[in-house]
């Protein structure tokens, strides 16, 4: 029983998460990106930021208090 339970899980979890995406991309083209898929840190040219593993916009990072700040930036 529990065997087939964890079989149909397995089977619905790949569509759910395409239709987590299409919604993810129908906010992104009206309200802008939500940016709740930060990429790892990065330092580029003495700058530490993360981008947006969807749309690419960057913010700066501290990596001492392991916080970002200030606004996004493209
Ligand atoms: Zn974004």
């Amino acid at each position: 029983m529990s065997v087939s339970a964890a079989t149909i899980d397995s089977i619905r979890l790949p569509v759910a998460k395409s239709r987590g995406k299409r919604f993810a991309d129908f906010f992104t083209r009206v309200f802008g990106c939500w940016h709740l898929q930060m990429g790892r840190p990065m330092t580029w040219a003495g700058e530490t930021y993360r981008a947006c593993l969807d749309c690419g916009a960057r913010r700066r990072f501290d990596p001492e208090s392991w916080l970002m700040y200030g606004p996004y930036y493209f």
